[in-house]
């Protein structure tokens, strides 16, 4: 009989489980509530924009193993876009000032010694500063080993902290700065070259993970929300709003669902309860030629000035000050950002706010001792998702890393 696993959620961690077991001849179903898959890392037509857009910029790092993975097994290891080495321009609107960040690619990190290569008011040693970071314990928060101030602060650390955990860097949990530190930073810049989804998200992360799964016969069943489970020992049945589908004990399930959707579902799971906004906004203007792909600009309201061929787009990340601003008055705020740090005169274009209030949970100490492992006291159900106990913040690479551990789980339930 073919082994039967349901994965509920059809976010990255759904998608990235469910495309593990079906290449392993697991017979799947993935039940997604929404009308499309990719959770929140989406695409869609937008009519304020004329086209497809993303919910939001996504960066993620030539480092990121599972990101790569990931690509390789659903066939789009092409689909992501970045210069063929590190570098990272900036720009600090206070002053107008401009540098690039044109790191070394080997681990020794050579490049700090060269005042011309790092960054504006830095000296060596400043960046050993941050090396703490890499075997701080659980309990620690970022702002208790490093000095949170300075120009290297300013300039790169917090920015990039920022970023990557979504939280203000000085409260955020210290293991896992340096959890993404050891495995981009710290490796030299071959590993932390960035890459973007071209052209969206969907056409990279999602739909050839659609494909991939209809040509393992899954079943994908979009708007099909899972409303509770019927549990014995084991999970007994799902209940959907037409449906009751029975679980063996055989079977497994996955629930790679958001942490406050988990909780309903299974009452007294402890999951991260604290979460933190990201804002994006979205420019009908191409970017003046020469305009880096990825632009971090320093003293404004915008973190992060993406170029795409049809489009520009913001990020800010740790927004909860600006969620609930009004949409137009946040664009224009964004749009006079953009404008002195790429140098266009044209008036504001079409545009889009995209307000992700819960984007991640707060990467906090207190909020990372909250996430459940994959395993749960049921034999044949597992937990997948950002946040989950990854060791890493929520991020692409960690929800891509929990699908793999619940798949791997599963498949030992399944005795495959
Ligand atoms: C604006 C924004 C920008 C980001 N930028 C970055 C970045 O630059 N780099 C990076 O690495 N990460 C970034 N992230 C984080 C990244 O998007 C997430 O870590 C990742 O997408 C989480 O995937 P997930 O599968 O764990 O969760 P989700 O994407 O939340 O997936 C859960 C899925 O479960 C579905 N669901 C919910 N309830 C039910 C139910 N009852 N039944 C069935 N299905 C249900 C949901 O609809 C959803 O599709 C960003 C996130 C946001 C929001």
């Amino acid at each position: 009989m073919t082994a039967r696993v349901t994965v509920v959620g059809a976010g990255l961690a759904g998608l990235s489980a469910a495309t593990i077991l079906a290449g392993r001849g697991v017979q799947v179903t993935l039940l997604e509530g929404a009308p499309q898959a990719g959770g929140r890392c989406r695409s869609y037509f937008d009519p304020a924009m004329g086209a497809v857009i993303d919910n939001g910029n996504h960066l993620v790092l030539s480092g990121n193993r599972a990101v790569r993975d990931y690509l390789a097994r659903i066939g789009a290891k092409d689909a992501l876009a970045g210069p063929p080495r590190a570098e990272f321009d900036f720009v600090d609107l206070r002053d107008g000032s401009r540098w690039r960040l044109t790191p070394n690619e080997g681990r020794v990190p050579y490049w700090v010694a060269r005042p011309g290569r790092r960054v504006p008011g830095t000296r060596a040693a400043d960046y050993a500063g941050y090396a703490p970071l890499l075997w701080a314990d659980a309990k620690t928060r970022i702002g208790d080993v490093v000095t949170a101030r300075g120009p290297l602060w300013e300039k790169l650390m917090q920015p990039f902290l920022l970023a990557a955990l979504n939280t203000e860097p000085a409260d955020s949990s210290a293991a896992l700065a340096g959890a993404v530190l050891r495995e981009t930073l710290a490796k030299g810049g071959r590993f932390y070259r960035p890459r973007i989804a071209h052209p969206t998200l969907a056409a990279a992360f999602i739909d050839p993970a659609l494909a991939y799964l209809a040509g393992k016969q899954a079943v994908v069943q979009l708007g099909t929300r899972l409303r509770a489970l019927a549990m014995g020992p084991c999970v007994l049945a799902l209940e959907t709003p037409d449906a009751t589908l029975p679980v063996s004990a055989q079977d497994a399930v996955i629930l790679a669902v958001p942490p406050w959707i988990a909780a309903d579902l299974l009452p007294g799971l402890v999951v991260p309860n604290d979460f933190r906004a990201i804002v994006n906004a979205h420019f009908k203007i191409a970017a003046p030629a020469g305009s880096p792909p990825i632009l971090g600009v320093i003293g404004g309201t915008a973190e992060w000035i993406f170029a795409f061929d049809d489009r520009i787009s913001v990020t800010v990340s740790g927004a909860d000050v600006l969620v609930d601003r009004d949409r137009e008055d946040l664009a224009r705020t964004l749009w006079a950002d953009v404008a002195r740090a790429l140098n266009i005169t044209d008036a504001m274009p079409a545009w889009q706010i995209v307000k992700e209030k819960r984007a991640t949970f707060a990467a906090t100490p207190a909020q990372d001792a909250r996430r459940p492992p994959a395993r749960t006291q049921w034999k044949n159900l597992f937990l997948a998702g950002d946040w989950t106990a990854t060791g890493l913040p929520a991020t692409i690479e960690g929800a891509l890393r929990s699908g793999e551990t619940a798949a791997a789980l599963a498949l030992r339930h399944l005795s495959l």
